[in-house]
């Protein structure tokens, strides 16, 4: 039997990186990105599917209804949400499943799994926050002072989070994200049969 997975919650500000940072950690054996249901326009770049599934407003009431997600959020006016059909499975396989979600939605998700690990991914500073987000160019000004509005009460949430990781260098947060996992990989709370099957009494 596998061992049960690490539900990962991974919050940060909008331009904190989330996405940079995870398309690295991705190609890593056994990390499973969940991926989450939104009504917010499709960026050009992104793939329906792939970083969200873009849906009307009215299919994701539907799913609401339906008791299909895990949970949701309003964000900037469009709703965010994790759907749930596949989280225990991948979580029963062993899976390190990820899902990148606001502050809301992480402390929902606290509640309903008390093991989850969270990690709140943090700019070097609010400075380099705005260049990022002016430089994507996938919003426009007025959005980008709502988010930046946002983003200073989300970080205000970090120290709610298990862990905090700087995204300055790619590589480095990366690399802190991966320390992260193998840390908790081996608590010994998620680690109870291991001694028994040592000496073979399971
Ligand atoms: P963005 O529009 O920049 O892709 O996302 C806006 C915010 O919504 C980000 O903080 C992102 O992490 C969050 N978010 C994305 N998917 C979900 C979700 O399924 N649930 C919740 N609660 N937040 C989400």
């Amino acid at each position: 039997m596998n061992k049960k997975g690490i539900l990962l919650v991974l919050s940060g500000p909008s331009g904190s990186g989330k996405d940079t940072v995870l398309n690295e950690l991705a190609k890593d054996d056994g990390i499973q990105l969940s991926v989450s249901m939104t009504t917010r326009a499709k960026r050009d770049w992104e793939i329906d599917g792939t970083h969200y599934y873009f849906v009307t407003p009215e299919y994701f009431k539907r799913k609401i209804e339906a008791d299909e997600v895990l949970e949701y959020t309003v964000y900037s006016g469009n709703y965010y949400g994790t759907p749930k059909a596949a989280i225990d499975e991948w979580l029963n396989e062993g899976k390190t499943v990820v899902l990148k979600i606001e502050v809301e939605g992480a402390a929902n998700i606290r509640r309903i799994y008390p093991d989850a690990v969270s990690v709140f991914l943090l700019p070097p500073s609010m400075k380099v926050l705005e260049e990022r987000l002016f430089r994507r160019e996938s919003e426009d000004t007025e959005e980008i002072k709502r988010r930046l509005k946002i983003a200073e009460s989300e970080i205000l949430q970090a120290e709610y989070y298990d862990y905090v990781v700087v995204n300055d260098v790619l590589d480095y947060a990366v690399s802190d994200l991966r320390t992260i996992i193998s840390a908790e990989n081996k608590k010994t709370s998620r680690n109870k049969d291991l001694i028994n099957k040592i000496l073979k009494r399971i």
